[in-house]
């Protein structure tokens, strides 16, 4: 009784930052990457998923808000939380970096099991999803699509959303989908094994 249903979070700890891809630790350890606009909850889901609010502040960290965050779980592998988008204080040469980075990222990390994608569920299929999700395609990357911010919505339209999204992207092959509430926990457990499964991969 120790495979993935079991777990009810993933324990994690700070590695390192690096600001691009050329800095990254050697890719010797499976990853999972979570990317998402400012706002839509990364922060929140990562608290989630680890059980550890120390650890999304890092991310939050001045400084460490462009960098790719790496964190080592305990099962094995890495989790990494790639730079918000779309933050609009942020200048414009602090965003084509982003891009770069996360670009080169998503395309060239060998060590990239899969990507979750945090939306929050009132506003999904922004410009810059489309983006990662046409970089991922290309790439043969698998992602999970996580409709934050559930908890918003009544539970018709909820659903109604993850209907509408589901078939926007259906043309995405390597593409999964869940509603999610980082605040209450709902959905915590498909997103973990979800999570698990690829860093079990090698
Ligand atoms: P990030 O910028 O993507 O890392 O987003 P944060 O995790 O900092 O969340 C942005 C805001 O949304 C904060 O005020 C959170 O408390 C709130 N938030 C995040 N997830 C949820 C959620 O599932 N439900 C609700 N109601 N609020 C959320």
């Amino acid at each position: 009784m120790n495979n993935a249903h079991n777990l009810s979070r993933i324990d994690s700890k700070f590695l390192m930052s690096a600001p691009n891809l050329k800095q990254c630790p050697a890719p010797e350890k499976t990853e999972v990457a979570f990317a998402g606009r400012s706002n839509a909850g990364k922060s929140s889901v990562l608290n989630q998923v680890t059980g550890n609010k120390s650890l999304a502040k890092v991310s939050k960290t001045p400084g460490r808000t462009q960098m790719i965050n790496f964190f080592e779980a305990n099962i094995g592998g890495l989790l990494v939380d790639l730079p918000g988008y779309g933050y609009a204080k942020s200048s414009k040469s602090a965003q084509i970096q982003w891009q770069k980075a996360v670009n080169e990222y998503l395309s060239f990390r060998e060590s990239l099991q899969g990507l979750i994608l945090v939306m929050d569920i009132r506003h999904p299929d922004q410009d810059y999803d489309r983006e990662i999700l046409n970089w991922a395609d290309e790439s043969g990357l698998d992602v999970h699509i996580l409709l934050n911010k559930s908890d918003k919505l009544g539970n018709n339209k909820k659903l109604d959303t993850l209907g509408k999204t589901r078939l926007k992207y259906s043309a995405y092959k390597n593409t999964s989908i869940q509603t999610f509430s980082a605040l209450k926990g709902k959905g915590r457990e498909e997103l973990i094994n979800k999570i698990a499964g690829w860093l079990k991969r090698h």
